[in-house]
């Protein structure tokens, strides 16, 4: 390897204290790696933390982009790295395997479950959001975007679709506390049509990421069930 990227050099002048040098695709360095540990730590699977910024880290970077809201350029400056520390030291305590923790339901019952990002603002259970930040990733690298409509609710919220359901105003939704999308494992993705280019993707790929559809009548639907 006799190539330095500019970007290591940069931050070798500015010294090792100063502020995290920004990086992007074939940067190589401690940097490089600090940054694979947090993706990894957020639920972003960058691959081997080895110190080189490769086409794996490069889609993680770009689905923690999107799922925080940036521009998902793949380039980590200091407003992804800002995302990436204040995940760490967020107001709520991270709960084992990182994210949040909340009152969740499953099959009418209250339990406490720990909550992480994916894309458009959206959160489900830790491990079925790393499982689908990893599918968004492979999906986006294929041309594909899962659109999220909805991940885990609240009770509120499951109330207020329970009732506009009733009123004939809104989709299916199952009466509140019986809901999957309670328990932080359903997730509502936008395929269009099952004719779509996204729905076939899905219907391709989703089972090896552990999800699957449940809801004949809902192709948009998927839980996670590995
Ligand atoms: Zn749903």
């Amino acid at each position: 390897m006799v190539a330095i990227s500019r970007s290591s050099a940069l931050a070798a002048r500015r010294g090792a204290s100063a502020a995290p040098p920004t990086l992007r695709l074939d940067s190589r360095g401690p940097a490089v790696v600090t940054l694979q540990k947090k993706l990894k730590a957020a639920g972003f699977d960058p691959g081997a933390a080895d110190g080189a910024f490769g086409q794996k880290t490069l889609a993680a970077v770009k689905a923690f982009q999107k799922a925080h809201g940036l521009t998902a350029d793949g380039v980590v400056g200091p407003k992804t790295w800002n995302k990436l520390n204040v995940k760490k030291q967020g107001p709520t305590p991270p709960a084992p395997g990182g994210g949040r923790s909340v009152t969740g339901y499953v099959k009418g019952k209250a339990q406490q479950i720990t909550l992480s990002s994916i894309p458009n603002g959206k959160e489900m259970r830790s491990d079925a959001a790393a499982a689908f930040n990893r599918m968004h990733a492979t999906a986006s690298s294929a041309g594909i975007n899962l659109h999220v409509n909805s991940g885990f609710r609240s009770m509120e919220e499951q109330r207020a679709l329970y009732q506009k359901h009733l009123n004939g105003t809104g989709n299916l939704a199952a009466r509140p506390g019986y809901s999957n999308h309670q328990g932080g494992i359903a997730v509502d993705v936008t395929v269009g049509a099952t004719s779509s280019a996204t729905y076939k993707w899905m219907e391709n790929n989703a089972k090896r990421f552990g999800f699957i559809r449940t809801v004949p009548s809902e192709p948009w639907h998927w839980e996670f069930r590995p």
